[in-house]
């Protein structure tokens, strides 16, 4: 008799929203947590497309409309130079653009939701080790400080970049460490500008990234000084970072009334080389870590729980581990290629050196990284053909959007957004009768057929030629084509 299905270590956004889809499935799911409490210490604060529509679907969509504020595009302002933009509106969604919200706010509305579906979560409580236990299988005894041995089938580490799941499974983390510390700052600042946008100012010895966060407030993020590196926890006054911030030259656009927390943090492009060990699986932070660009990190990791849950729940129902394994296969380089985009120095040597704000080589870079970023577009990148015309076709692997624009920019519902990860969907375009719902791939049973109109070859998102309907898996990715 085991005490839960699903050991998940760390209540950060990843951890909960495992808990929150898997809970909601009816899946029995403890959620240790070393914090006592959530803190208010500034962290990530930009929500992206794929991550709002899950909210949505777990109905939260007011609640992260009322707490957080909507963004329009990511700007790069160079000083002398001008200001070039990332445009993250006009993609293929019911909700355009991005929103930013303060993370210690995100996770407490994902413990609501998991909550409500019966998750155990317990502060003040930290993983130590694991075992197999005595009953063959799956079956792991896990140990903690601070509550007393539990017996489950399997364990998650989502317990952030130095993750004791991590370490204990001996799995290296490849990659570099940039030398720079990066400082962040919430506060109040002297004048309210640029509120649609993330503003990344860039200076001779440094830049600063201006996030704007609801009540009129700002997060200041950014290597301030280029080479300035921090011990960790060491605590940095804020009059030496105001003064490093006026270095850069941007007057008082960049300028603080009122400081109201600090923070700061070492960035690593780092990518776990193994995420799945039997039946103990990594996630988030725990299996890849970028620089905060873009705000891929904390988006990333909810991708992650969402790619993970119908396997577990499938792992757990067939008591077969190695349907976790197309997991790490997908995701991991997934990761891998966003860990790369955010780390941004030779674009902005490329901006540095481009003739003006309109040059059509930074542009077209500019356009596939607002693509990129958004991860609306999972495998964009794979598809040679498909990166400057922004053009991608719904074949095995690529993302099924909510709504699909045509030519002219106009909008139409595809597939809503939905927290059941034990169903896959059948989207039929012809107006025949489905033959058959079965398929012999390892995804949850088809429990709805939708009749959609299929999408026009002039816009930017095509269906294979002869594809009389998509099978959709419950994280939204095509598992094949059919009848094509
Ligand atoms: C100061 C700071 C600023 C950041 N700024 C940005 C940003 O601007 N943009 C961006 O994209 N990303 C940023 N990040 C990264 C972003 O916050 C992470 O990508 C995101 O939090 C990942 O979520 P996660 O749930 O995977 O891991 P985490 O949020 O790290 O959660 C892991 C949890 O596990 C817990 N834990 C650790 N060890 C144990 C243990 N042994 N037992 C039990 N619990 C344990 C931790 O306490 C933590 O709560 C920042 C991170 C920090 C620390």
């Amino acid at each position: 008799m085991k005490d839960f299905d699903v050991v998940v270590v760390g209540a950060g956004p990843t951890g909960l929203v495992l808990a929150g889809l898997l809970s909601r499935a009816g899946v029995k799911v403890l959620v240790v947590e070393r914090r006592i409490d959530r803190g208010d210490r500034p962290k990530a604060v930009v929500l992206h497309a794929p991550t709002l529509e899950l909210l949505d679907s777990f109905g939260l969509l007011d609640e992260v409309t009322d707490r957080s504020i909507p963004l329009e595009r990511f700007a790069f302002h160079l000083n002398g130079t001008g200001s070039f933009t990332a445009d993250m509106t006009g993609l293929d969604t019911h909700l355009d653009g991005y929103r930013n919200m303060p993370q210690p706010i995100l996770e407490g509305l994902l413990e609501k939701y998991a909550l409500g579906y019966g998750a155990r979560i317990e502060y003040g409580v930290s993983y130590l080790s694991h075992e197999a236990g005595d009953s063959g299988g799956s079956d792991t005894v896990v140990r903690f400080e601070g509550y007393d041995d539990v017996r489950c089938s399997y364990l998650v580490g989502s317990d952030g970049p130095r993750s004791a799941v991590r370490e204990s499974l001996d799995i290296p983390m490849a990659g570099r460490s940039l030398s720079t510390s990066y400082l962040l700052i919430e506060g109040v600042p002297r004048e309210l500008v640029g509120r649609d946008e993330v503003g990344v100012h860039v200076g001779a010895n440094g830049m600063v990234t201006m996030m704007p966060i609801p009540g009129d407030q700002v997060l200041m993020a950014g290597p301030v000084v280029n080479g300035l590196t921090l011990d960790r926890g060491a605590s940095v006054p804020w009059r030496r970072i105001a003064d490093a911030i006026d270095t850069l030259g941007f007057g008082s656009r960049l300028k603080l009334a009122e400081a109201l927390r600090t923070s700061h943090y070492s960035v690593d492009l780092r990518v776990a080389e193994r995420w799945v060990s039997g039946n103990v699986v990594l996630a988030g932070d725990a299996a890849h870590l970028n620089t905060p660009a873009g705000g891929q990190g904390l988006n990333l990791g909810i991708g992650d729980a969402l790619a993970l849950s119908w396997r577990l729940l499938a792992a757990l129902r067939h008591d077969e581990a190695e349907l976790l394994a197309g997991y790490e296969a997908e995701r991991r380089p997934y990761a891998t290629r966003v860990g790369q985009t955010t780390f941004l120095a030779p674009l902005i040597d490329r901006m540095r050196s481009a003739v003006d704000v309109n040059d059509p080589a930074v542009r077209a870079e500019l356009a596939e990284l607002a693509l990129s970023w958004s991860q609306l577009y999972p495998d964009h990148g794979n598809r040679p053909g498909a990166r400057h015309d922004a053009r991608y076709e719904l074949s095995a692997g690529a993302r099924v959007p909510t709504s699909i624009r045509d030519a002219e920019g106009r909008l139409t519902p595809f597939l809503p957004s939905s927290d059941r990860v034990d169903a896959s969907t059948l989207l039929w375009f012809d107006d025949t009768e489905p033959a058959s719902v079965e398929s012999d791939l390892p995804v949850p049973p088809v429990r709805e057929v939708r009749r959609v109109a299929r999408p026009a070859t002039d816009g930017r998102v095509t269906v294979p030629d002869g594809a009389r309907g998509l099978l959709v898996r419950p994280d939204r990715l095509v598992a094949e084509a059919i009848g094509s």
